[in-house]
């Protein structure tokens, strides 16, 4: 080799070397569908799927690219309806929603028909507790069974999310940090004011006894998701319990707020911990804690009054005098509820939420504000002539 050659070879390597190491790389980057990673999931059941909740976790089952088949009480109401076919358009995921009533057994034969894996959050939870208690207990004791019973006899599902509530742990109202080997109490004073508490609690013992007393051959899989008080952006503008809470400090509707404190979760997290509980080998026989936070009601008024009193919205925080909401709660249900928990301070641990699902609950005091805005938005708040919205910063 001559040195003219030897010198354009070295030449040719440095100037290939360089444009390796200058030329941008390409970016190829594969997207792999959540759903093809799971393909033992055929199709997902979301049961009482135009709920707060349930809003959520079938958006994201969708996005991830599943089958979902969703439960609503009745295909003629356009409320419940609506929302949902429009949060399926354009998703990689399909949705079909079909009728079924927690009351009404015969009705989640054909629901749960062709699914592989059922998320079961429908259950009433009422604003206001209803004099007769049955009327909360029975649907979410009964419906729960009704939709266990019908798993059994398909034969083809794999494992059943039910969701159930930190109610089910936390109504004996102690102060050490509880956690899912805790039951709630209801024998505790606070039991006959929440017909909701006792009808989670029950619902949740009943899932978990049905399942335990089932042959190998007719066994699936079950675990629980407890979730604390969701806060967090709503996909619906349908009325529910969660929403009405915060639309109730945003409207100014109590003068006073009540000096009682909450175990709050942002429903994102409340959502992963459903579809993750879905798949992971972890899951079945579990209960899984899904909370955050302790904030006391005046605090979260206080956190929405800093954001939104600038854009018109008068929020009250001063704590009421106890005897007053001891008097409204001769003849006021939720007022007797106050009562109850005033002052109480229930601490719940999260440690198996971390670690076993690998969630780091979000803040939750940017989910209170973020569940005002998507109210204001959603048109379930009204938007106040200073209205602004949030500031790109603040996203
Ligand atoms: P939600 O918006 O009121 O949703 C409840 C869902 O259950 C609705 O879709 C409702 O259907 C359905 N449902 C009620 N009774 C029914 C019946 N007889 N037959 C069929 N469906 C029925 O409440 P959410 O906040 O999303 O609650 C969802 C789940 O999370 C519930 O199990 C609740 O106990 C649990 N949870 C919620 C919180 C929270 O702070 N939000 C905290 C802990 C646990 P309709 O729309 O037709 O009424």
């Amino acid at each position: 080799m001559n040195w003219q050659r030897g010198l354009s070879i070295i030449l040719r390597l440095h100037i290939n070397h360089a444009k390796r190491r200058n030329s941008p790389r390409l970016a190829v980057r594969t997207y792999t569908m959540e759903s093809s990673k799971h393909p033992e999931v055929k199709r997902v059941l979301v049961t009482g799927a135009s709920g707060y909740v349930a809003t959520g976790i079938v958006n994201d089952l969708l996005n991830k690219g599943y089958l979902v088949r969703g439960t609503v009480r009745s295909l003629k109401n356009p409320g419940k309806v609506k929302p949902l076919k429009s949060m399926a358009e354009g998703k990689p995921g399909k949705l079909e929603l079909v009728e079924a009533d927690l009351m009404k057994p015969e009705t989640w034969k054909s629901a749960v028909s062709g699914c592989s894996h059922v998320l079961h959050t429908a259950s009433p939870f009422p604003f206001v507790q209803p004099k007769n208690a049955e009327e909360v207990i029975r649907p979410a004791v009964d419906g729960t069974i009704s939709v266990l019973e019908a798993c059994k006899q398909d034969g083809n599902i794999k494992r059943v999310v039910v969701t159930s509530s930190i109610a089910a742990v936390g109504m004996n109202h102690t102060t050490k940090p509880l956690n899912e080997n805790d039951w709630s109490d209801p024998s505790h004073g606070g039991a006959e004011a929440e017909p909701y508490c006792i009808s989670k609690l029950m619902a949740e013992k009943a899932a978990f006894e049905y399942v335990e007393k089932l042959s190998d051959k007719d066994k699936f899989e079950i675990c629980t998701v407890l979730p604390g008080y969701v806060i967090g952006p709503t996909l619906t503008d349908q009325v529910s319990t969660s929403l009405d809470i915060i639309k109730r400090v945003m409207v100014g509707g109590d003068l006073m707020v009540p000096d009682v404190s909450f175990t709050f979760v942002d429903i994102r997290d409340v959502v992963d911990a459903h579809v993750q509980c879905m798949t992971s080998p972890k899951a079945p026989g579990e209960r899984y804690l899904i909370v955050d936070k302790i904030l006391g009601y005046s605090e979260v008024c206080k956190i929405l009054s800093d954001e939104f009193y600038p854009q018109g919205y008068s929020i009250y925080t001063r704590i009421a005098p106890r005897f007053l909401i001891s008097l409204m709660s001769l003849f006021d249900n939720t007022a007797k509820t106050m009562n109850i928990i005033w002052g109480v301070i229930c601490e719940y641990d999260n440690t198996k939420l971390k670690t076993e699902l690998g969630i780091k609950p979000r803040d939750t005091r940017k989910g209170v504000v973020d569940m005002a805005y998507s109210l204001i938005d959603n048109g379930y708040i009204e938007k106040k002539a200073q209205y602004k919205g949030r500031s790109s910063d603040k996203q």
